[in-house]
């Protein structure tokens, strides 16, 4: 069990907060005639994906968001996931097209990403999206790295003129996240598995951001006393061992271990919390904040394309 110092960043809070707002402005739209869309393409069946794609859809109807959901087989193509894209991408009302991954393994997934009409790529992911957030003009920024901010900024956590370093540089969070923090004038340092003294680099950092995928990585020696830690990673273990040195004395996780048979720890070891400033949770951290984002950018690609000039 950790004596914790710092504050928990209470990232369940922050995105409700930010779903209200979305509400809101779903509400706004839909008085004007534009109700935002959002499609979402589920191609054949992967019990993960069947899950995230179900809560998407959820939120879209607590927030007021039309959804669609599209399923086609395990079987399908290259050429039909394109064509149902470029009918997506011809429908004014759907705002947003999201293709939940991973798709079948016979279908070429960057072609049909790359499909997708940016204006309408909520993800975020389209080269167009990423070279608007790089060269800092309006556009659609990955879900994610875009709730690493939000949990930031309605902390009132200073960025600007911080040591901000960043460990894991993929596509989808690690560099977009860089990028935002850069943008927002952090001086930022992106690590990865190629960096020398990694926890001598991580220990500069007055804000830490792990992306990497590995139970509990970031340990003590990585943090400086008192800096804010963004753990975005979700690693499910099952094995008792692991539990033990993570969570000894955590009756409350204890128990939910035992009857479920495992439990989530981010990439960051929860006794950093004895050092740290302010950490977030997991779950309960950076987790939340990924929806609430997604509906947060069908509601800007809706106000972009449709409502110009009406915002
Ligand atoms: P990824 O594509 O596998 O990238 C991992 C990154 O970590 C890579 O850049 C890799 O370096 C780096 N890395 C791996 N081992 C390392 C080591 N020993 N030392 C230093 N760097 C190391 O993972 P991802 O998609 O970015 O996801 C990262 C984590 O975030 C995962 O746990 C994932 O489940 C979680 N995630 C959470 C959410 C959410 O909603 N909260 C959303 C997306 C992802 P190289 O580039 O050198 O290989």
């Amino acid at each position: 069990m950790t004596t914790q110092t710092a504050t928990i960043l209470d990232g369940n809070k922050i995105a409700a907060q930010i779903r209200s707002e979305v509400a809101e402005e779903a509400k706004q739209l839909t008085a004007a005639g534009l109700r935002p869309g959002l499609a979402v393409i589920l191609a054949g069946h992967n019990p993960a994906s069947e899950i995230y794609v179900r809560n998407k859809v959820k939120a879209s109807e607590q927030l007021g968001i039309h959804s669609e959901k599209l399923m086609p087989p395990d079987s399908v193509t290259t050429d039909e996931l394109l064509r149902m894209v470029d009918e997506l991408n011809r429908r004014d009302e759907i705002d947003g097209i999201l293709v939940q991954l991973p798709l079948p393994k016979q279908v070429d997934s960057k072609k049909v990403l790359m499909a997708v009409a940016p204006e309408k790529d909520v993800d975020g992911f389209h080269p167009v999206n990423v070279g608007y957030l790089s060269t800092q003009r309006p556009g659609l920024v990955p879900c994610t790295p875009a709730g690493v901010i939000e949990i930031l900024k309605r902390s009132q956590i200073p960025i600007e003129g911080q040591n901000a370093v960043v460990i894991g540089r993929s596509d989808i969070v690690g560099k977009p996240v860089a990028m935002l923090l850069l943008n927002n004038n952090a001086t930022v340092t992106v690590c990865h598995s190629k960096t020398r003294d990694l926890p001598a680099v991580a220990r500069q950092g007055d804000i830490l951001v792990a992306a990497i995928g590995r139970a509990g990585f970031v340990t003590r020696e990585f943090v400086k006393p008192g800096a804010v830690v963004i753990d975005v990673g979700i690693n499910k273990i099952t094995d008792r061992n692991e539990f033990d040195r993570f969570f000894r004395g955590d009756a409350a996780r204890e128990k939910a271990f035992v009857e479920k048979g495992s439990t989530l720890v981010g990439d960051v070891d929860p006794a950093v919390a004895e050092v740290a400033g302010a950490i977030t949770p997991v779950p309960g951290g950076v987790g939340p904040l990924t929806i609430a984002m997604l509906m947060s950018n069908t509601v800007k690609a809706c106000t972009m394309r449709r409502g110009r000039g009406r915002t």
